[in-house]
């Protein structure tokens, strides 16, 4: 029981690696705050309440909240209705992100703003929002999933890398911010993970990709949940402005 009576807002919690942070958090006996976004064509909510009971089943408090991240008052309120359901706020996984993957050439400025907006700004919005109730409590974790592509680049993903190598950016001026107050301030950088993220590339590439990766294969959601609650625990209280790789070997 890692985060015994901790309480933890995840973002983009409805599937994939949200999904399994929030599972692994709650089965280390966390409180959390579920942020899904509507999209049509998806049932988010349904998924997001499906995995709220499941925590409830473990004896943990689970809500949750709707919300995007790109819009700074609604995660200003969804912060506040976690704080105030939860009893205070310990911890944020600012894991919320999306793709459109475009060489520069046919990247329109739309593609570039969208992918900046939740993936960048978005962790803005919530660290910003999550701030105050850490530092009165003086304590917090904040951690933001960011990407092996923003330390190396990749073919067709300007606008992911640069998004992923501010997050690392924002996040390492944050932790210098609030390094005194009892705040850490880390990322992740998953390599290739087995998600819905990685499932829309096209079946052809796969094999370029396992072939740079020494341990010739893609990662689990688990493996970077697992790096999640690390980061979150006690046992990681002297480590921020930090960036975990979890990759197989992909980038060292
Ligand atoms: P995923 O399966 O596509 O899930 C992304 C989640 O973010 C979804 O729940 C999505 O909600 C949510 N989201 C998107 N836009 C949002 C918004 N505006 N407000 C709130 N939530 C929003 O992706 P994943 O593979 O689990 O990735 C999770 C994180 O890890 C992302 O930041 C990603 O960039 C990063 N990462 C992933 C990999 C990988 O190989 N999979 C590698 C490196 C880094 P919807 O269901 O509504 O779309």
């Amino acid at each position: 029981m890692r985060l015994q009576g901790r309480a933890a807002l995840i973002t983009g919690a409805s599937r994939g690696i949200g999904r399994a942070i929030a599972r692994r958090f709650a089965a280390e006996g966390c409180n959390v705050a579920l942020n899904y976004v509507s999209e049509a064509g998806r049932d988010n909510a349904a998924e997001a309440e499906a995995l709220a009971a499941e925590v409830r089943g473990l004896g943990r408090k689970a809500l949750c909240l709707e919300a995007d991240v790109t819009d700074f008052a609604a995660v200003q309120a969804m912060v506040a209705a976690a704080v105030e359901a939860l009893g205070g706020l310990h911890i944020l996984v600012n894991n919320a992100g999306i793709t459109r993957d475009r060489t520069l050439r046919k990247l329109s400025p739309e593609d570039w703003q969208a992918v900046l907006d939740v993936n960048l700004t978005g962790a803005f919005n919530c660290a910003k929002a999550v701030l105050e109730p850490m530092l009165e409590q003086g304590y917090g974790r904040i951690i933001s999933l960011a990407s092996v592509v923003g330390l190396m680049g990749n073919f067709g993903q300007a606008n992911y890398a640069a998004s992923k190598a501010g997050l690392t950016g924002f996040s390492k001026s944050l932790a210098r911010e609030v390094a005194r107050k009892g705040v850490t301030v880390n990322c992740i950088a998953p390599g290739f993970i087995d998600t819905e993220m990685t499932r829309a590339i096209p079946q052809d590439v796969i094999p370029q990709i396992l072939a740079q990766i020494p341990m010739g294969a893609m990662g689990t959601v688990e493996d970077v949940a697992n790096a999640a609650l690390f980061l979150a625990s006690e046992e990681a209280g002297y480590i921020t402005g930090q960036v975990l790789s979890v990759n197989g070997g992909m980038y060292m």
